[in-house]
Formats: C-alpha cells, structure tokens, sequence
C-alpha cells in the first residue's frame, strides 16, 4: 500500500506519519513538506530514519502540480495540513491558501487520477461556531455557523464542502476537536487567542496520539477489507465521556502542572463570552465503535506532561502573582486579545466576542461574582449521550428515522423549509445526486442532499464573509434554534474584513432584513 499524507510538521500529522509506518504493509509514505526552511531539517530526519519508505516532495499544497505528483500511484491520501489560529488569524492568505484552496487542489488532484486513491481530509469543530450549555451536544447534520472573524474556520468549511461535493468516489471528513500535544501550553501564552476561550463553553479533547491513532486504525481497516459503510461520509473526532470539560476546565487542568489556576493566574473578565467554538460530541462513539482509538484520558495527558517537563515543576516554587505578571498579563496588550479590542475601541470585534461594549465591560472582574458551569450537571459523563439527551439534540428538520437510503424529496423540502429556503429540484435521485437548492435570501444553488441534509451545509453565497447570521437566523429555524443562545434577536450586524485586514461590521437596516 502506498499512503500520502499532508501536514506531517503538525501535531496530528507527526503523530500519523510514526504511527503509520509500524504498519508493515505500508511499503512507501509520501510525504508533502513545504519549500519552508524550517522543513528541511525534518526532510533530513526522515530520511535517515525511514530511507526510501518514505518520500518527501517539497513544494505546496496550493500549487495543481505539487499535489498531482504527492497522489500519484497512492491508494490513500490523508490532508492533515491546516493553517491554524493565531496565524490564520494573522495571516488571512495563508489561511486560504493552505486550507481551502490547498484542499481542494488535493481534491482536485486525486479526481483526476486513473485509479482513484481514498482521500481523507481533516476539518474542524470551528465549523459549528459558539456553543454553550444551552445546547453543549453536538453531532454531525447541525447547521454551520463558524465563528465571526474566524478565517480557519470559514476556510476549512468550505474545503470540506468542495471535497464533499467533489469527484472524488470515496472521501471521509474528519471534523477533528480540541487537541492536546506537547507543546500546547508553550504555543498558548504567546498570543491573546488564549482569551478567545469562552469559560462556561463545551469542550472535548482529544489528544494528538490518539488522532494519529485512528488514521492509523483507518489505513489498518482499509487494507484487511473490514471497512464497511466508512467512505462518504463526514464524522466527528471526539475524545469521550473522561475528555468533556469547559473552557474554565481547561485551564484549571493545564496550570494544575505549574500548581496554580486560572482563579490564580488571571480574571474572568480577561475571557470573551461567545464567539468562540467547542462542543461534546453526541456522535462521538460513531467513529470510536469503528476503530476505537479514544484511549488517552485528558487527565492522563497533564499528569504526563508535568512529569515530562521539569519547566512545569520549577514554576511550582513561583508565586502564582510573579506568573500572572509575567505570563498572563502581558497577553493582554496583544493585538489578539478581547481587553485590548475594548482599549482601543475594536467595536466590530467587541460586538462579535460580546453582544455589546456594555456586555463587555460587565463580566466580573472578580471570581467570586462568576458563576461557571459545572460539566456534570449537563451529563458530560455521560456514555451514550445520543440516547440520553436525544431530546436535547438540534433538530435538522426532516425525519431523523429514516436512513440516508430511504430519503424522497419530500425530506428535501422539509429540510429546505426548516433553512427558510426551498428545493427547486422536482425529482430526487440519490444522496451523492445534486439538486437545485434556493436559500431565504433569493441565491440559487446546487447541492447532494448529504451535503444539506447529512453534513449540515447551506448556501455557499452566504456562508463566507460577510457574515450575517443575525440576519439569515431570523428565516432559518434550523440557524435559529442556536444561534439565539448566545445572540439576541435584537442584534441585526453584518460582519466583514476589509482589504487591510480591519475587522468591519455595520448594523443591517429595517428595509434590508
Ligand atoms: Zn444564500
């Protein structure tokens, strides 16, 4: 077997690549790495290490003719690369390039091949958008509403969404969630993203073995032949009922290593209160009843690293305040960060983080006077949460009952009139057939019906900037019944960047709406 992988320099990446190759059948790996410096000392390392197994084509994603040489003669191919917040936030292009137009280059690439390799391509938990405790479950069919602002996100739904869509006979998307490596505190507390965090949010990690573990397990799968009913579908990475925690969980989890907390080390009002993404997987066990790879436990995980790295031990002995000077306060002159929006009056971005400069200014200053979520009180320890809080799931406006089999177009009008559209189409085929959909806003479009109906994707003319959710919540039940947990119907704003990278936004009129 011949695999191709992207993305190998991150933490998900490295992980698959090691775990990949104690595959004995896997007789070479190809592996693309950007012409960046900084990838020639891992070029060398592979090499030395794995000889002619593995293959390193040097070029990027973004070019046809780099992606065409890393598919040719594979039989899987693997996307991991992905440009991730800050820098995408920093680097909107770069964004763009690696993870949109990049994916669908590599779509486009293992298309075009006489036999066809298997693509799996990796997307994100950033394409649900916020979640709270009003609805912290989540699965594969809720509707999209990545975060305002959040180019990783946009990016990485509408990849997933070309390679949904594609010519490509078998895909699989991985939505993949929160993840903890090694370095993750180190590449934390370099910027004011560590503020995008909502404190009461939903979150489940999952850690970068395991998600190297389960590409493995699918490489493993394909080839005995035990795959069955895996390919076209999108399915969530998640972590399990031990890896459910908030936002206020996770730092209490991550700064317990250097023996303090979050309650130690900064202020409640340092955080944002919506805007942010996260959620516990509902369908989180499709995936692991497949290849149960959830073996790590997020516990388990700190414990490691606080053996691991002596830094950690040393900064016991460190008064908790000398850290938060020193760490944490001097995050919040960053440019990324939610305090130095109000400073320097960022209103696009204070709406978005906040609802209002009003909302803003009165979150708690003080511990004492926040209230934080609890995990167990929703049942984040919870084994089958798709039973249990059945009732509780977002509605994806068609009957749930039937299997993708049995879907007539009479389940196609429903769901379209749940996203306050229509279907245009007057014959239903299959679920890999496009019909001709219409959004609220009049934009007409083409669409599988799991592309709508099983992945949660709408009108591609609405989804990137701007955004304006406010606006198109207030015809779509199916954005509604979200939406308005962390929004109030009275917000009417519409959402963009401008050539410069400003943050924009102007209030939608009466008229408008
Ligand atoms: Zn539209």
């Amino acid at each position: 077997m011949i695999v191709a992988m992207t993305g190998v320099s991150g933490n998900m990446g490295r992980e698959a690549l090691i775990q990949t190759l104690e595959l004995q059948f896997v007789n070479k790996l190809k592996v693309l790495l950007t012409p960046r410096k900084k990838n020639n000392k891992l070029a060398r390392k592979l090499k030395s290490k794995y000889g002619r197994r593995v293959e390193v084509i040097r070029g990027w994603l973004s070019d046809a003719e780099t992606c065409r040489a890393l598919v040719a003669d594979t039989d899987i191919v693997v996307n991991m690369a992905a440009v991730i917040p800050p820098h995408s936030d920093k680097n909107p292009k770069a964004s763009y390039m690696c993870n949109q137009l990049g994916a669908m280059r590599l779509a486009d690439a293992v298309a075009s091949m006489h036999h066809q390799a298997k693509l799996i391509h990796t997307s994100t938990v950033a394409v649900y958008g916020n979640r709270t405790m009003q609805h912290p479950w989540g699965r594969v069919g809720d509707p999209l509403l990545p975060a305002v602002y959040d180019n990783y996100a946009l990016h990485k739904m509408l990849a997933e969404r070309y390679v949904i869509e594609s010519n490509v006979k078998n895909w699989a998307v991985l939505r993949q969630t929160a993840m903890l490596y090694d370095g993750i505190i180190f590449a934390n507390i370099s910027d004011g993203l560590l503020f995008h965090t909502t404190l009461n949010g939903p979150l489940e990690w999952v850690t970068a073995r395991d998600s190297g573990f389960l590409i493995k397990r699918i490489i493993e799968c394909e080839h005995s032949g035990v795959l069955q009913n895996f390919w076209n579908k999108v399915y969530d990475i998640s972590g399990g009922r031990e890896n459910r925690r908030t936002g206020y969980d996770t730092f209490a989890d991550g700064f317990s290593i250097m023996g303090g907390s979050p309650n130690t080390y900064f202020r409640p009002d340092w955080c944002q209160t919506r805007n942010f993404h996260g959620l516990w997987y509902a369908d989180g066990g499709e995936l692991n009843r497949m290849f149960g790879y959830q073996r790590e436990s997020v516990s388990g995980f700190w414990q490691e690293m606080g053996k691991k790295y002596r830094i950690f031990k040393a900064a016991k002995y460190i008064p908790s305040s000398v850290i938060s000077l020193l760490v944490f306060r001097r995050l919040l002159g960053d440019a990324n960060s939610p305090r130095k929006w109000l400073k320097k009056g960022d209103a696009g971005r204070i709406l978005a983080a906040y609802g209002s400069r009003e909302a803003a200014v009165s979150v708690p200053s003080d511990w004492s006077g926040y209230s934080l979520a609890v995990p167990a009180d929703y049942g984040s320890d919870e084994e089958s949460p798709e039973l249990k809080f059945k009732d509780k799931l977002l509605c994806h406006g068609y009957d749930e009952s039937k299997s993708v089999d049995e879907w007539s177009l009479a389940d196609m009008n429903e769901a379209a009139t749940f996203r306050g559209g229509k279907c245009l189409s007057k014959e239903y085929v299959s679920p890999r057939s496009k019909l001709l959909w219409q959004c609220s806003e009049g934009h007409t479009f083409s669409a599988a019906p799991y592309t709508v109906l099983g992945a949660g994707h709408w009108c591609p003319f609405c989804a990137p900037e701007p955004w304006k959710f406010d606006k198109l919540a207030k015809k779509s039940p199916f954005y509604a019944q979200v939406w308005y947990d962390s929004h109030d119907k009275s917000e009417n704003i519409s959402y963009w960047f401008d050539k410069s990278g400003k943050a924009c936004f102007e209030f939608i009129s009466e008229e408008e709406q």
